[in-house]
């Protein structure tokens, strides 16, 4: 009787203009804890910088999309390994790391291979501006700062970045061992759920608005 009451007001909360939209920042923040504290455990294990946020988007976040804003430099069909990993469409990074805010913004609805690879793709550059010691037990040996990450990505086209070269050379063997992990089966659940409760709210706001 009671769950049934609830929902009714959780019904009626969403067809005010700004109850579906704040029930969605609800899910997500809540879901940036969750993630943000795996992250957090797994910096702890391989000796990473704890201090990171993440981020779920429900906006398909690419890294290489969001990076590459200017075609047309010299040498933007260089063959390094990130060149081959966008031309054969394999191993897309669907996350992004602002090095400013310390922040990794990562694409909620993603198959446990795409979050585990993204997530450790974002940590690699976490620790490449963040480490700048042999500390992290070779997560990372290119280091840079939020400068010179300026300087490098308005003279030097993305398959040429030696910060995104050395990521896309680590990132799948950095996601071997945070799948082994402690909480990373957690983490997935917590996600899958996360994306069942935006798919509810989406589904009530199509029934409230036919
Ligand atoms: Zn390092
Ligand atoms: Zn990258």
């Amino acid at each position: 009787m009671s769950s049934s009451t609830n929902e009714d007001i959780f019904k009626e909360a969403l067809k005010e203009p700004l109850g579906a939209p704040k029930q969605l920042r609800k899910i997500l923040d809540d879901l940036s804890r969750d993630l943000t504290d795996f992250t957090r455990s797994i910096c702890a294990n391989v000796n990473l910088n704890s201090n990171i946020r993440v981020i779920p988007t429900l906006t398909r976040i690419i890294e290489h999309e969001v990076e590459v804003f200017n075609r047309r430099l010299i040498g933007d069909e260089a063959i390094t390994i990130v060149y081959e990993r966008i031309k054969k469409r394999k191993l897309i990074i669907y996350a992004w790391y602002d090095p400013e805010r310390k922040t990794i913004f990562i694409y909620l609805r993603l198959s446990p291979d795409e979050f585990c690879l993204s997530l450790a793709h974002e940590l690699i550059h976490h620790c490449q501006y963040t480490c700048h010691s042999e500390i992290c037990k070779n997560i990372c040996e290119y280091w840079l700062n939020v400068d010179e990450g300026r300087e490098i990505r308005i003279t030097t086209p993305y398959n040429l970045r030696p910060h995104e070269i050395e990521a896309y050379t680590k990132d799948e063997e950095f996601c071997k061992k945070i799948k082994e992990m402690k909480g990373f089966n957690e983490i997935i659940n917590k996600i899958k759920d996360a994306e069942a409760k935006v798919k509810y709210i989406l589904t009530l706001m199509d029934i409230l608005n036919a």
